[in-house]
């Protein structure tokens, strides 16, 4: 007897380029779920700069062709693999991480440490948005900063994905938060989510009200999205021993080393993906706390259907005025 294949809509990109490379597939397998891992129904899809970079072939890692782009799923169990005991069919989960890709109605991926449950206090929408912000915050701030309460912290692209997350985790930690975003809606969604003070980097004098407003000391910790353009002014802003970390970047800058010497400060990148097995583990451990206590709370902003994804991967990148994650709607 011949089983029938089951087919599902997906994103399948068959050549590196642009966004117009994102083609949508409606006779894509659904594929089934093996040993480890799980197959998910997939009801949301966050979308990162990241995926953008990858499909244009100039990032460092690149996935054998074709592929499906996502990496952050919000949906429901749909099936099992043999050897997975801690999921079943029907249990609310997010992830950090894909085998098949996400940006589809279904996908795998394995079981063992990149699904992680989705309480139901959180909707979908807001589960897609937990997995590359909320962990890359998390590890910028925790783990490469070593950020101490009572410190304080500058978040430039507070508005984005990665900067609600730092801007939440920094003021659940105890920080002084300064938030930094480019329009009015911006600033108060970063206002709203943890930050002390907020600041408009299209302002001409903003780098002045910053200074005035952390004084002599100078801020302990910056976590920056866009260090190409910010670098330079970072190390100014930083406190005696202070921490530029770099989370974003999209070309070269110019800095004077001689500004990191007085004040012994330093300037470290951070790669999500270099995290360990075990720190993962530890990174969901705290963030399913902040779900539960409430101090997670994800900022949906722009939201588009599967067939929009090449407009949303325009959008990403070329867009200011973020007010939260950007999500693809699945299901
Ligand atoms: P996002 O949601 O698109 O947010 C981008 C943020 O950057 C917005 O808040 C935006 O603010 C701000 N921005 C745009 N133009 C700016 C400018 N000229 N000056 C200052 N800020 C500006 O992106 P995301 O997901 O948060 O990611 C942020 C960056 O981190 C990206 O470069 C991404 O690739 C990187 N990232 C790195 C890692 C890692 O492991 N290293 C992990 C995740 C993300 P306005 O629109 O209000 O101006």
């Amino acid at each position: 007897m011949v089983t029938e294949q089951k087919l599902m809509r997906a994103i399948r990109v068959f050549e590196f380029g642009g966004p117009e490379v994102l083609k949508l597939q409606s006779n894509v397998a659904i594929p089934i779920p093996k040993d480890h891992q799980v197959l998910i129904k997939v009801q949301a899809c966050g979308v990162n700069p990241v995926e953008t970079y990858i499909h244009s072939g100039t990032y460092s890692r690149k996935p054998l062709l074709p592929y499906t782009p996502g990496l952050d799923v919000a949906g429901i169990i749909e099936a099992v693999g043999e050897s997975v005991s801690a999921f079943k069919k029907g249990d609310r989960v997010f992830t950090t991480s894909t085998i098949s890709g996400g940006y589809a109605e279904y996908q795998t991926l394995a079981a063992d440490h990149i699904v992680y449950t989705l309480p139901e206090k959180l909707d979908f929408k807001q589960g897609a948005a937990i997995g590359i912000p909320y962990f890359t915050a998390y590890r910028a701030l925790l783990h490469s900063a070593h950020v101490k309460a009572g410190e304080s912290v500058l978040v430039h692209g507070a508005s984005g994905g990665v900067g609600i997350a730092a801007c939440q985790i920094a003021r659940a930690y105890g920080l002084q938060v300064l938030g930094i975003a480019g329009t009015e809606e911006g600033q108060k969604i970063v206002l709203q989510n943890g930050a002390h003070e907020v600041f408009n980097h299209k302002e001409a004098n903003y780098i002045d009200k910053i200074k005035k407003s952390v004084g002599e000391k100078g801020v302990d910790v910056i976590i920056e999205m866009l260090a190409n353009v910010n670098l330079s002014n970072d190390l100014n802003l930083l406190s005696h021993g202070g921490r530029v970390i770099v989370v974003g970047s999209r070309g070269p800058i110019e800095i004077n080393p001689q500004d990191t010497m007085a004040k012994e400060s330093s300037i470290i990148g951070v790669a999500l993906y270099s995290s360990t097995k075990e720190e993962f583990q530890q990174f969901a451990a705290v963030l399913q706390a902040g779900m539960e206590i409430g101090w997670l709370r994800p900022v949906i902003g722009p939201q588009y259907p599967l067939e929009k994804v090449a407009q949303a991967h325009e959008d990403i990148i070329h867009n200011s005025g973020v007010t939260g994650k950007m999500i693809l709607l699945l299901n």
